[in-house]
């Protein structure tokens, strides 16, 4: 007995979810009995034509019928019934083509209806006519991952301002990721990036040795070995950190880094480009501060705030401390610095010609203040339902 959509009066919670549950019943006992390809365009003709198929009528029938109270109900149930119904229409087609596989090499060979032999007119039965109103088999539009979109929006800023974008390995050497970015063997500041070393090495000199990079400011030094000032590039890409995961915290994270090298280039021209950046991505009522830090590619360095985007820097929200600033106002957001002249030794600059700076900012970091979500491990964790928000 093949399914017909029910006349519903009663919209009630129980007799929706009965109504429902006859429906699925009825479609998957049609998709098990699909054996070929004229049965199956005859089944997905029946569920999804535009004109009379049954979803078609479930608009008719339950949301058009629905008491006004009730329509948003069934316009959920319905609409959850959709992609359900295409499902089964397309994984009835999907096991049709595998089971014919399997059968053997008739598969793509062309039939050739008997009748074709004599008759003048190549006839077709009223199934296998194509009718182009039907619509087509939907795949998911996919989209940008909000970190990857905060990531190019972020590259799209510092575009505006100049710099091209630079690329590099994610797998790299010690020199590369800690020497020749003034962290020495053994120095304490190597202890703040604890990282993944590639095992069985011990034979290769430590600059050789391989890791995963903890930053991309491995990439600042291999451009600059490649060009000669003047110099301004963005660095974005996935950096590693022996870190356990946590709310704030994950092993695998991304950053942007940037780098300008020229003559005369000064902390003003730092600190002016960096507040443009910020008001560019948070609105142009944000403001900035800088806090002498430490970092031992950079001298002098900077730990950069900008002004708490949720309280407007007041400290305050609704009569009640701001959490997302602590109460300060101010929010902790990248690091920064004149390059020390230690790294041009490196890169074969000379230090007496050229000065440059360079910074450095989590991209989930920024994520997260910009969507308001309030959790690293949502961004990784590949939950279409979270990730449909960014659509
Ligand atoms: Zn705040």
């Amino acid at each position: 007995m093949p399914y017909t959509v029910r006349n519903l009066t009663d919209f009630s919670t129980e007799a929706l979810d009965s109504a429902v549950s006859e429906l699925l019943s009825g479609l998957e006992q049609e998709s098990a009995a699909v054996g070929s390809e004229n049965d199956w365009k005859a089944f997905r003709d029946r569920w999804i034509a535009r004109k009379n198929g049954i979803f078609t009528q479930l608009n008719e029938l339950w949301l058009k019928a629905a008491p006004g109270p009730n329509k948003r109900d069934v316009g959920r149930r319905v609409n959850e019934l959709k992609p359900q119904i295409e499902q089964a229409v397309n994984a009835t087609y999907a096991r049709l083509v595998s089971g014919a596989l399997f059968k053997g090499r008739s598969v793509g060979r062309a039939r050739v209806p008997d009748s074709a032999q004599d008759s003048p007119v190549p006839h077709r039965d009223e199934s296998e006519r194509l009718d182009i109103t039907l619509p087509g088999i939907r795949r998911p539009i996919g989209a940008e991952h909000p970190v990857i979109k905060t990531m190019n929006e972020m590259i799209g800023v510092f575009r505006n301002l100049g710099y091209s974008v630079e690329e590099g390995p994610e797998i790299e050497t010690d020199f590369y990721n800690f020497e020749a970015l003034n962290f020495p063997p053994n120095h304490p500041a190597r202890d703040t990036q604890d990282t993944l070393f590639i095992a069985g090495q011990e034979s290769r000199p430590m600059r050789d040795r391989l890791l995963l990079r903890t930053h991309t400011s491995p990439v600042q030094i291999r451009t600059m070995q490649k060009i000669k000032p003047p110099v301004r590039v963005v660095c974005p890409g996935k950096v590693h950190r022996n870190d356990a995961l946590d709310a704030t915290h994950s092993p695998i994270f991304h950053q942007i880094e940037g780098l300008a090298v020229d003559t005369n280039i000064t902390f003003c021209d730092l600190k002016g480009t960096l507040d443009h950046a910020m008001k560019a991505m948070f609105g142009s009522s944000v403001k900035t501060r800088f806090y002498p830090s430490f970092f031992p590619f950079t001298e002098p360095s900077a730990d950069v705030q900008i002004s708490c985007i949720f309280c407007d820097g007041k400290g305050a929200r609704d009569g009640a401390p701001c959490r997302n600033c602590k109460a300060s106002g101010w929010i902790e957001l990248l690091g920064c610095g004149m390059v020390d002249p230690n790294v041009y030794g490196f890169v074969d600059y000379d230090p007496a010609k050229v000065s440059g700076f360079a910074f450095g900012m989590g991209v989930e970091r920024i994520a997260i203040l910009k969507y308001g979500v309030d959790d690293i491990q949502l961004f990784f964790q590949g939950d279409v339902r979270f990730l449909e928000q960014f659509l």
